[in-house]
């Protein structure tokens, strides 16, 4: 029995070491990788229901120069909990909007989805950071939505607030990420200036086939609805998930590996440009 228990402590701490080092390499190497311009801009399409391309989000990836493609599902979540995602959420949102102007000198409106991670919004000159870049580029506020998840007023809600109002006035949108995997949703809605929620891909996966999600992406669309907001269903696969949520309402956005995978940031915008021209 003792040895049982010793060889089960044994791993469990080396599993421990394992996950703390983990921890500690990708920390270390991503501040090398913002220095060293390791990360990517990738954009995935938002298309409408007759698959139109309406816009993209934004999708970070790291160029790493020994472990490849880091997926951000890897790295995001360690970068949030150090100063890391400052810098990282500063390079994504400096390279989307300068892709805008890009777009704007070319004569295109490109509306684009940033993720905004909780702590750098809470950073003091985010707001008037933000403000500055796109006046810079001279990009137009209002094509730009930042995707939060309900984590963005956790602590101080009315600090929070005020400052998504803020932006708001100034003519950003603001989108509900992952909506309906977490909790306060509903209640929040309402005192929130939003004007989109996107309904996670774990409801979109199987609302054709189980009856529990498809009433839950029903109810999504109906509240959405009623408080005039856009709806957009991420995680779409296949041609019964796109018609599924066409026939409920005709005027939800789709995004999704049938429509496109993300792709690098000027590759998209070319095809963004082809498309706009036909
Ligand atoms: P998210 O914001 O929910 O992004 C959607 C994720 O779903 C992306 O994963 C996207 O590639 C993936 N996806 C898109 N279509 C499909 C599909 O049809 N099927 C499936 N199974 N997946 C699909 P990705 O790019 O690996 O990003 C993972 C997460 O990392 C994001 O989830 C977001 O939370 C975070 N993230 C990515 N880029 C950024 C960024 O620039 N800033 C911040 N703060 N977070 C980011
Ligand atoms: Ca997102
Ligand atoms: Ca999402
Ligand atoms: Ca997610």
């Amino acid at each position: 029995a003792k040895r049982h228990g010793g060889a089960h402590t044994a791993f469990f701490e080396a599993a421990m070491g394992d996950a703390a080092q983990q921890r500690f390499r990708v920390e270390r190497d991503l501040r090398e990788a913002l220095a060293d311009h390791q990360l990517r801009l990738f954009l995935q399409p938002q298309v409408d229901a007759k698959g139109r391309w309406t816009g993209a989000e934004a999708l970070v990836r790291w160029q790493h120069p020994t472990q490849g493609m880091v997926s951000p599902g890897l790295f995001i979540p360690i970068a949030e909990e150090s100063e890391l995602i400052v810098g990282v959420g500063r390079w994504v949102f400096t390279e989307a909007v300068r892709l805008m102007a890009t777009a704007a000198r070319a004569g295109l409106a490109l509306p684009l989805s940033v993720n905004l991670s909780p702590r750098q919004f809470r950073q003091g000159d985010f707001v008037p950071w933000l403000c500055n870049l796109l006046a810079e580029q001279g990009v137009d506020p209002g094509l730009l939505t930042l995707e939060v998840t309900e984590g963005l007023v956790i602590g101080n809600v009315e600090q929070a607030i005020a400052r998504m109002k803020e932006l708001r006035a100034r003519g950003l949108h603001f989108s509900i990420d992952d909506f309906g995997t977490g909790y306060s949703s509903l209640a929040y809605l309402k005192r929130l200036p939003i004007s989109e929620l996107k309904i996670d891909k774990a409801f979109i996966q199987d609302a054709p086939t189980h009856p529990d999600d498809a009433a839950l992406v029903e109810t999504i669309l109906s509240v959405a609805a009623h408080m005039q907001l856009k709806v957009v269903a991420e995680g779409v696969e296949t041609q019964e998930q796109a018609d599924f949520l066409a026939r409920r309402d005709a005027s939800v956005i789709l995004q999704g590996y049938l429509f496109g995978k993300p792709a690098p940031a000027r590759e998209w915008l070319q095809r963004w440009q082809e498309q706009q021209v036909l």
